[in-house]
């Protein structure tokens, strides 16, 4: 599946996938130099001298963009899981002290060694189910060196790995403990944001992109945008996470403001959907959450795409809402619960996702010129990728040519 042509996908064309029967690749340096049937592949002169690795008719698609994760944490919450299986809500859990602020309290805690063996740990697991790009959040440091240490652990994980890391700025997660609940609280903590936290951070190059929760129990509508305002004053792109528990006018602020992409969307309304249908602000759907949640209303997927709007996948795997790495998990639940086909829900994952990174001239489909990121799948037709739900069918995983994960 090669998923060329022009990126980002809207409505009929999210189905088209390039498809290429006996296919092969050529890559040179960690970029793609020739690809299309393996008659023509091998048929070019810079072919002759090249390693050739055979792999046995199973099917290779670009490798997977997750551009929504939480990637630096310090631990699982799994005495919440129980909790919320036994029917507290995750707003009632994050009023007591639960939820981001018990992450926050962890990763404060936690030594920087301890983070970036457990980032590692994830990492690996990533390129084990084929992905090989991630975009990163801060957030569960929410004072200025814990946040710097977390966004100094993406830059350090992308040199070190094979997988690619985009940083975001997440610092808008929650207001912290220290602040909430005095007068003014809120407030002192976003002049820390503007004033002090996103301009470091523009010097630094620590991050790419800011991101905010627009949320009840989160940032206002208001607070947000000034905010992603001062962000992108510093050179920061916005991205946000709006409208997943209530609706907030988070989406269509996003659209106003420009933004890269707002993700969740679970409680649009059909104005909403209407501007992101006839903008370059990308939809992103983490059907993760709702299905870890147990929460019956996933975003109206099928109408975003009827709308034209720019729809991508991604897993936010944190602790909290999403705890998973699988994009083929991603797919099945999409395919199931958002009712995407197996083609769409691909394409959202790979160069809608690197469209939503502002990657999707180096990533995101297999064409000349770009980088060879690419998954080997063990299954006979595209289609059993999200159809064998929760198991990990990826034996494959190519970052700039260079194999990252390959199974035995
Ligand atoms: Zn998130």
């Amino acid at each position: 599946m090669t998923l060329r042509g022009r990126g980002p996908r809207r409505g009929k064309f999210l189905s088209e996938l390039g498809i290429v029967k006996d296919g092969a690749l050529l890559v040179r340096r960690g970029l793609i130099v020739g690809v299309g049937t393996r008659k023509y592949v091998e048929s070019l002169p810079a072919a002759r001298a090249a390693e050739k690795i055979d792999l046995g008719g199973r099917v290779v698609l670009p490798g997977f963009v997750d551009s929504h994760t939480h990637l630096v944490h310090a631990a699982s919450r799994a005495e919440e899981y129980e909790l919320k299986i036994g029917g507290a809500s995750y707003e009632e859990i994050a009023r007591k002290g639960g939820g981001i602020l018990n992450s926050v309290k962890k990763l404060r805690a936690a030594s920087t060694a301890a983070l970036q063996a457990r980032a590692l740990r994830a990492l690996a697991q990533f390129a084990a189910n084929g992905t090989t790009t991630v975009e990163a959040k801060s957030g569960y440091g929410l004072e200025l060196t814990s946040e710097l240490r977390i966004l100094a652990l993406h830059r350090w994980l992308g040199q070190e790995q094979g997988i690619e890391i985009a940083s975001t700025f997440l610092g808008a997660h929650v207001v912290p403990a220290e602040y909430r609940g005095k007068p003014g609280g809120a407030e002192r903590y976003i002049r820390l944001l503007t004033e002090v936290l996103i301009p470091r951070i523009a010097e630094d190059g620590l991050a790419e992109f800011c991101d905010v929760f627009c949320e009840r129990g989160a940032f206002s509508l208001e607070q947000s945008r000034r905010i992603l305002q001062s962000g992108r004053q510093f050179g920061l792109a916005p991205r946000m996470h709006a409208e997943q528990l209530s609706r907030t006018g988070g989406a269509q602020l996003a659209v106003q403001l420009g933004a890269v992409s707002c993700d969740h969307l679970e409680q649009i309304n059909r104005a909403d959907i209407r501007v992101l249908g006839a903008s370059n602000t990308v939809a992103t759907l983490l059907p993760g959450c709702d299905f870890h949640l147990g929460l019956k209303k996933y975003a109206p997927a099928r109408e975003l795409i009827d709308a034209g709007a720019i729809v991508a996948l991604a897993t936010d795997y944190n602790p909290g809402t999403s705890p998973t790495v699988s994009m083929a998990m991603i797919l099945s639940l999409a395919c199931a619960q958002l009712r995407m086909t197996p083609a769409e829900a691909i394409t959202a994952a790979t160069i809608n996702g690197a469209y939503a990174l502002r990657r999707e001239t180096k990533i995101g489909s297999l064409e000349v010129g770009k980088q060879a990121d690419f998954a080997v799948f063990e299954v006979a037709d595209y289609r059993e990728i999200p159809y064998y739900f929760g198991v990990n069918a990826c034996v494959m995983t190519v970052k700039r040519g260079r194999v990252i994960y390959a199974r035995d």
